[in-house]
């Protein structure tokens, strides 16, 4: 492992942390069969909505949809004004609020967003959807939140936007770290089972699934590494080590499978260039979506933002009777 971590007490209470989470075995409530409320009217968002949930229903398997619309009978879709954009980096364009199941989407006087409203709206509608009831509270994604997994799931809901609700190419090409290194490890379990952790809210199965290529020590330091690259505190934990890191387990994976004999060896050959080569060389290139140039610094950044609301309790009236207690 080549990430190194200056402060071990940190990664230690961090490890304890995780695996007391994951032994409390996190599991999403089964939701009832629902239908879409008709009733619905998102105002001026009622367009859009409808054309995502068009497309999530097509994509997606039946009990994904049935969740997601779930979700989307009790959502509201809120606006919020700012006068000018604030004096960091970040730029907050939306946000998700999981125990209010609230979409709030924010406008800046000096700053036209109006072209990047119906992908910001995509990426937090995403946010809804893989939003479960569980036996340790409400969950949205693969994430245990403050503790980790939040950037990989942050990535993840960017890159299902851009791969199944994108409606310009602009954002099919994107440099986004995060978004980089959760195809990487999609690529490791593979889409399927990734996006089933991802709308069951299931961490603990998608690093099961990551056991297949290395012991879970490693893997909680990975998503630990993900979670922190690009933070001022372990400032040396680098974005080409978490690059490399993802492809090494890559390979690991291809050699097995070629091994095993369930790829031939023009798929290895092939699978080697856009898993494990290219990530090396920081540009990616998939079959769905474009990863690679160097425009679209200005991204939908909410993260940081979530994890605060995290402290909402979920209002009851919002979920299925199963989960009123
Ligand atoms: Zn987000």
């Amino acid at each position: 492992m080549r990430i190194r971590l200056g402060n071990k007490l940190l990664y230690y209470l961090l490890y304890q942390e995780t695996q007391m989470n994951l032994a409390r075995n996190p599991k999403a409530y089964p939701i009832p069969k629902v239908e879409l409320d008709p009733t619905l009217d998102f105002g001026k968002y009622q367009e859009d909505v409808e054309r995502f949930t068009k497309k999530f229903s097509g994509n997606f398997t039946e009990s994904q949809v049935n969740g997601m619309i779930c979700n989307l009978n009790s959502l509201k879709i809120l606006e919020e004004n700012y006068l000018r954009i604030p004096k960091t980096n970040e730029i907050s364009l939306a946000v998700y609020d999981n125990g209010s199941n609230r979409i709030i989407l924010k406008f800046y006087e000096d700053l036209d967003v109006s072209h990047r409203l119906q992908d910001t709206l995509s990426h937090e509608l995403l946010h809804m959807a893989s939003t479960r009831g569980t036996n340790c509270g409400v969950v949205t994604g693969m994430e245990i939140p403050r503790v980790i997994g939040v950037n990989l799931n942050e990535g993840y809901t960017n890159y299902l936007a851009t791969k199944y609700f994108s409606t310009t190419e602009k954002y099919r090409n994107t440099t986004d770290p995060k978004t980089i290194i959760a195809k990487g490890i999609e690529n490791i379990v593979g889409a399927k089972k990734m996006e089933e952790h991802y709308f069951e809210g299931d961490l603990k199965g998608l690093i099961e699934d990551l056991e297949s290529v290395a012991p879970r020590r490693e893997i909680i330091r990975l998503l630990f590494a993900i979670d922190h690259f690009n933070t001022p505190l372990p400032s040396h934990i680098k974005y080409v080590d978490i690059l490399e890191e993802i492809a090494k387990l890559n390979k690991k994976k291809l050699d097995r499978m070629l091994v095993e004999g369930s790829i031939s060896e023009q798929q290895y050959q092939e699978e080697l260039v856009t898993k494990v080569i290219l990530y090396r060389k920081q540009k990616l290139i998939s079959e769905e979506a474009m990863i690679v140039g160097d425009n679209d610094h200005f991204i939908i950044i909410d993260g940081n933002f979530q994890s605060k609301l995290y402290d909402a309790k979920p209002r009851k009236q919002d979920l299925p009777k199963e989960y009123k207690k």
